[in-house]
């Protein structure tokens, strides 16, 4: 069965393996995450080859994220890993502690992010641990952050800190982030994820540093925004403008925003994302319960579910795939509840399209050739494409008709990894129209993917080989003779 929906998987210890790589690229894994918030630079560069090696052992181009840390704020290291908090217990966050080597205890740990007693007042809320700790702050003085434990429960090493409501002056882009940045150009990552950017600025300069990176070896990555601070809700359209997709990263947008707010934000953003031409991946504690268990939790499976009625280009793993026990059937089990989802009579070509106005040529073509396929009995839809562009326009409604994106261009192959609907392969493109969408049949044809006489809707650019010229929409029985 073919699927539209596409799967992000985030890998680590319990996935960096050539044999379990190659069974979670054959279960569905379209994309690669790597997390930069742990790890060194080497094992990330050594993972990216890896997943170069699976997937060309599968066959088939898989995309490689790299997600960047960010300024998330962690608290220190515990002198015995971890404390216990109990409601009503007096605890401080000391942005001094820790420089002379002082570990956490009882009464107070280190925080990394050395301007937050700067950035909370009295009664703020922090959360710890994804929430899972509540703290309400009573004074701050100094360096130090005293607070009230609100909601207890265990502490330890390293766990993140978010300030309900947001408000921390933290920039997107650590020094950390600057040299991770490097990192992943060098093995030319497909994405580049930022992690709590609140404005276009942030996405701007960080696509900057990726291009300059990226120079020596010629490469631009697609930029990634991370929805996951409040801040970043109200300035969505210019995130949007200023990237080529957005994560809605409802780990840390839960916390900041409060849990109940989530579900219709995911809708808006990834309604929004589809409306600007950008893609949309739903991401964290999708399977969580998947990393412990062989079979998903009955809300997990309507939630990926959701995500897909939602119009997501992708849903996403996290721990499931990185650390837990189960990682190849995490993947399995998602696939199948993407297929199903999208046979749903609530996966239409919406009605919006309809009202769609048109901006530029190439996507006149776009919608053009999805208005054919919806009328008439369309096999496939085929892009002839040089960056993707064209695809990318399609691929922003749901439709039953696949879209084949045919590129000479590896790297378009490998991006588009991503899109939802659309199946990327390698077709050269050299010659004259005619040429190129025999080849184009020949293709489909040898794949099984239509067979004499099917219809298929092709479009191409009258300079063959130019990004985003396409101009040429023909309706094509697989088999007839293609005159010039
Ligand atoms: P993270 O981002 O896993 O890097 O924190 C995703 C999220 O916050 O949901
Ligand atoms: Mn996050």
């Amino acid at each position: 069965m073919s699927r539209s929906t596409k799967i992000v998987a985030t890998i680590g210890p319990a996935s960096t393996d050539f044999d379990v790589l190659v069974k979670m690229i054959r279960a569905g894994v379209d994309v690669v995450r790597l997390n930069f918030s742990h790890g060194k630079a080497q094992d990330h560069i050594d993972r990216a080859r890896l997943v170069r090696e699976a997937a060309a052992e599968c066959g088939r181009e898989v995309a490689i994220m790299a997600d960047m840390q960010g300024p998330k704020i962690r608290v220190g290291k515990f002198e015995n890993s971890k404390i216990e908090l109990v409601n009503g217990d007096k605890f401080i966050l000391d942005a001094k502690w820790g420089e002379n080597g002082e570990l956490g205890n009882q009464d107070r740990v280190g925080l990394d992010y050395k301007a937050l007693p700067q950035d909370v007042r009295p009664d703020d809320k922090l959360l710890l641990n994804d929430g899972l700790i509540v703290l309400v702050v009573d004074k701050v003085i100094g360096s130090e952050i005293y607070t009230t434990v609100k909601i207890g429960g265990e502490l330890s090493n390293n766990k993140g800190i978010n300030r309900q409501g947001g408000g921390l002056t933290a920039p997107a882009l650590t020094a950390k982030d600057m040299e991770d940045i490097k990192t992943a150009m060098s093995f030319q990552c497909d994405y580049l994820a930022i992690s709590f950017p609140k404005s276009s600025t942030d996405m701007e300069m960080a696509r900057t540093l990726a291009n300059i990176a990226g120079e020596p070896y010629g490469h631009k990555p697609m930029m990634i925004a991370k929805i996951e601070r409040a801040e970043a809700i109200p300035v969505l359209q210019e995130i949007l403008d200023a990237s080529d997709g957005i994560m809605v990263a409802r780990g840390d947008l839960a916390v900041e925003v409060g849990n109940a707010a989530v579900p219709a934000l995911q809708k808006r953003m990834i309604r929004m994302a589809r409306e600007s031409n950008k893609l949309a991946i739903t991401a964290t504690q999708m399977m969580e319960s998947m990393i412990f268990n062989a079979v998903p939790t009955r809300a997990e499976v309507s939630d990926v579910a959701n995500a897909v009625l939602d119009g997501t280009d992708a849903v996403m793993t996290s721990a499931e795939t990185a650390s837990g026990r189960y990682p190849i059937e995490t993947v399995e089990m998602m696939a199948a509840i993407c297929v199903e989802a999208e046979q749903s009579e609530y996966n239409k070509l919406d009605a919006d399209f309809l009202n769609a106005t048109f901006t530029r040529i190439d996507q006149s073509i776009a919608y053009a050739a999805l208005f054919t396929a919806h009328h008439l009995e369309v096999k496939a839809i085929v892009a002839l494409t040089e960056s993707g562009s064209t695809a990318l326009w399609m691929s922003r409604h749901n439709i039953d008709t696949p879209i084949y994106a045919l590129t000479p261009s590896v790297l378009t192959e490998r991006k588009a990894s991503l899109y939802r609907n659309v199946k990327a392969f390698n077709l050269a493109q050299a010659g004259d129209s005619a040429t190129v969408m025999r080849q184009a049949e020949e293709l489909l044809v040898a794949r099984g993917i239509v067979k004499k006489d099917d219809i298929i809707v092709v479009t191409w650019g009258s300079r063959m080989g130019y990004a985003g010229g396409t101009n040429a929409l023909r309706i094509v029985k697989v088999g007839q003779v293609v005159n010039k």
